[in-house]
């Protein structure tokens, strides 16, 4: 085939042809799930790449996830042979850090600034409440952290916000507190790199006109969960307001389903796409009715629930496969029986070999429920992985060592500085950090620098720290980072400290782990490999930069396209590898670590699963209060935000789908009797397969104990009651790994480890330990009641 452009084009409907060939200009693509907008939205890049149309250095694409972006930017290296490292493409955050670390000094930010995620931030605001004795019961510092992630949501800094009665005079108070605290730490929150990224192209005209004629070609996936803040940057991006219209350089294409947007009480706003249609004088709105992803059963339920939602921007979506199997509907009586048919349920598929097991996906509305599965899929020997359980760059141990590494970048970062300053314990008392704090205050200095006010010998425990970290940071001056890790968990005392720890050894593990995310991380970002130069063609194609003030620094040829790495727009200096190592760690936190290769059941949330598609899925806790969730069921638009999660969760599903709900659940302790959720009822009968004897109505059970004594009593017709709740008498836990059966010879799975074989057992019952040999990891000794070991057949 002689036309370039053709083989990418090959497999498109028209209307995806259409969309992936807009000429340029602003359009807006509307359609519902699997209907292949990211495919679209990948395959337009490659296209205006391909075409000449564009240069990798003039394209900016935003996506939801930090898997969604790496995904994106394979797909694309798959498909032509191009600098990708050169594209901005991520999330809003990733995008954001790289503004403001190009332009720190602009933002008004050191060039070593850190990233606070959402428990730094917490125990930040905690802090702050204690030294300015903020009454705790009064303002909760979870409450504050989301008035504050609300407010910059908004684009509003203290002095914007409106001021209606003394508590929230006092939050803001709280908030300026909190913004002078971060500044002079020099560590932004998650809300604020938005926020100060926006105000960094807003403030500034020939940094805004810079990026603005950079990128000619500006592409935002799930677009119906951006915020307001978040479109207000994107139209700083696309262009300057001319008459309450925009007038751009490039084109932004958006693309979205209003009935996927389930981030409203994170501030996501569908009006968004209203608002993009007219201020941006969008012509092109591309609808794409064909899904490509699911069987006609799946798809007519998905339909069929989403239709009873009211004020849809409308659409349809039909798929010329045939109807498949039908969708499973399973009532059990409780929610260990739940978990233990779903387990057989999955094991009967894989055995029959109908499906891969890391094509099996069981989403759940509430994180709690994924303990009893996880259960049961431990004692049935199933290997499986959670996303976004406690991720590892959350987990306390990982958290101190990245405090020490924070500390040798920055040290005046006083997160990190309370974190660690007496852990390893080193006799530095509560009292003696009360004193350092309020010296800090009064000087207005960091607790670093107050360090030197403390006398006696509450101030040698301090001066000692402080001159541990200073004496470290100068003896790794030049090393590489694994050095700089090793040298670190060594000389903090972590590494000791776990080592006499009776429980350390999982801890010491994650902290090697620690080692080997870094030394990816630096293979993948490719520190201290020879720089590569442009190929000229490229270098033609970069856009034009006609006005450029030398002063910014801007009128060096786009010298992010070319490294793709994070440049200091002042000096060209780059983030030392540890600096970015430690950015890494904080944005990678907020989201999925997804393994891919590994054959594992997947489970993970509904919110979780945004995006993604699966062979088989499994919807579990189809409970009234549960699904939908009680804090939603007041209200008609938290009920429709509810159903809209529903609908993303049947459409996650190609092949087969699965829905359950339990008689009773044992939630926080107590065990609920539940009624069968509503969504069951806006289902099409002829899609579904009962498996259990369908019961009309609620309020119909089957006998169990608690009714039995009279517990239950139906609250009255009709849905819309929440679920009662009461106590009831501790359900025994079923224990993993009593009986272990194990013996060597015998292949496992390790969740962290992965396959494995056994080389020896040793003791019984809880004190069981088998030695296994890893081929990644070498040979551990694990103790069963607590490795979380699996047969591999
Ligand atoms: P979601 O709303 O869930 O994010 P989406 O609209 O982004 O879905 P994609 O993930 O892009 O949809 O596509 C869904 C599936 O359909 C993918 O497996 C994709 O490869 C496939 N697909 C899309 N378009 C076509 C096509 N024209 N021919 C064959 N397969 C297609
Ligand atoms: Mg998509």
């Amino acid at each position: 085939d002689s036309a370039p452009a053709s083989p990418l084009l090959h497999n498109l409907n028209p209307e995806q042809l259409a969309a992936v060939t807009l000429p340029a200009g602003h359009a807006l693509i509307l359609a519902g799930a699997g209907s292949g907008k990211t495919r679209v939205l990948t395959t337009r890049i490659a296209w205006l790449l391909q075409t000449g149309q564009a240069s990798p250095g003039g394209i900016l694409a935003v996506t939801f996830t930090n898997k969604a972006a790496k995904e994106m930017v394979a797909r694309l290296s798959a498909m032509l042979p191009v600098n990708v490292r050169g594209m901005w493409i991520g999330t809003f955050h990733g995008l954001c850090n790289r503004l403001l670390r190009a332009h720190h000094k602009l933002a008004g930010l050191p060039s070593t600034f850190q990233i606070l995620d959402t428990q730094d931030q917490l125990s930040a605001v905690k802090r702050l409440c204690k030294q300015h004795g903020v009454d705790e019961e009064r303002f909760p510092p979870k409450q504050l952290v989301w008035f504050i992630a609300g407010c910059k949501e908004e684009g509003m800094r203290p002095q914007d916000v409106p001021v209606r009665d003394q508590d929230t005079q006092k939050k803001v108070e709280i908030y300026q507190l909190y913004e002078q605290q971060c500044q002079r730490e020099g560590v932004v929150d998650f809300g604020e790199l938005m926020l100060r990224s926006y105000e960094l192209l807003r403030d500034n005209d020939p940094v805004r006109a810079h990026y603005q004629r950079r990128f000619s070609h500006i592409l935002v996936d799930e677009f119906q969960d951006t915020n307001r803040l978040q479109y207000a940057w994107l139209k700083q991006l696309a262009g300057d307001t001319e008459d309450g219209r925009l007038a751009t350089h490039g084109s932004v294409i958006a693309v979205g389903d209003d009935d996927q947007s389930i981030y409203a009480f994170r501030g996501a706003r569908v009006g968004n796409m209203q608002d993009f249609v007219r201020e941006f004088g969008v012509k092109q709105t591309i609808k794409l009715e064909e899904n490509y992803r699911s069987f006609s059963n799946i798809l007519d339920c998905a339909n069929a629930l989403i239709a009873h939602n009211q004020g849809r921007l409308g659409k349809n979506l039909r798929t010329q496969q045939g109807p498949g199997e039908p969708v499973r509907i399973y009532e059990a009586a409780t929610d260990l029986n739940e978990a233990q048919w779903l387990v057989d349920e999955i094991k009967s598929l894989v055995k029959n070999g109908e499906i891969e097991r890391r094509e099996i996906a069981v989403l759940y509305r509430s994180n709690a429920q994924s303990r009893v599965i996880e259960s049961q899929l431990f004692n049935a020997g199933v290997p499986y992985r959670v996303y976004g359980g406690l991720r590892f760059f959350e987990r306390a141990e990982i958290k101190h060592a990245l405090a020490y590494l924070r500390l040798l970048e920055n040290p005046h970062d006083d997160t990190s500085f309370m974190r660690v300053v007496n852990f390893p314990p080193r006799g530095i008392g509560a009292r003696t950090l009360e004193q350092l704090q309020d010296a800090a205050r009064e000087a207005g200095c960091s607790l670093h620098d107050a360090v030197s006010t403390l006398s006696g010998r509450a101030g040698a425990n301090l001066t000692a720290f402080v001159a541990r970290i200073d004496v470290l940071r100068e003896g790794t001056q030049g090393a590489n980072l694994r050095s700089i890790i090793g040298q670190v968990l060594e000389a903090s005392g972590l590494v000791e400290h776990y080592r006499n720890d009776k429980e350390g050894a999982d801890r010491l593990e994650n902290l090697d782990e620690l080692i080997n995310a870094a030394e990816s991380f630096v293979t993948q970002e490719g520190f201290g490999r020879d720089a590569v130069a442009l190929p000229l063609d490229e270098q033609r194609a970069a856009p034009p930069l006609t006005q450029s003030p030398a002063s910014q620094g801007l009128d060096a040829s786009l010298p992010m396209a070319e490294a793709g790495e994070l440049i200091d727009q002042d000096t060209g200096e780059t983030l030392s590898p540890l600096a970015a190592f430690l950015t890494h760690a904080a944005l990678e936190a907020g989201d999925n670590q997804a393994q891919a290769g590994q054959d594992a059941v997947q489970l993970m949330t509904v919110h979780a699963s945004k995006g993604l598609e699966f062979d088989c899925v499994f919807i579990g806790g189809l409970e009234e209060g549960l699904f939908p969730h009680e804090n939603a069921m007041s209200d008609h638009q938290g009920l429709e935000e509810e159903r809209r999660l529903m609908y993303v969760a049947i459409t996650r599903a190609r092949k087969r789908l699965y829905i359950s709900h339990s008689q009773t659940r044992l939630l926080h302790g107590q065990t609920r009797y539940n009624v069968r959720s509503r969504f069951f009822d806006e289902l099409p009968e002829g899609a579904l397969k009962w498996l259990t004897p369908q019961r009309s109505g609620f309020g119909s059970f089957a006998p169990f104990p608690g009714a039995a004594r009279g517990y239950f009593t139906p609250a009255g017709g009709g849905f819309g009651h929440k679920s009662e709740v009461f106590a009831s008498p501790p359900v025994p836990e079923r224990k993993g790994g009593a009986a272990h059966g194990l013996r060597p010879g015998m292949a496992v799975f390790h969740n962290k480890f992965g396959e494995g074989k056994v080389l020896a057992i040793e003791g019984a019952g809880d004190d069981a330990r088998a030695q296994v040999n890893f081929p990644r990891h070498g040979t551990k000794w694990l103790a069963l009641a607590v490795a979380k070991l699996t047969v591999v057949e």
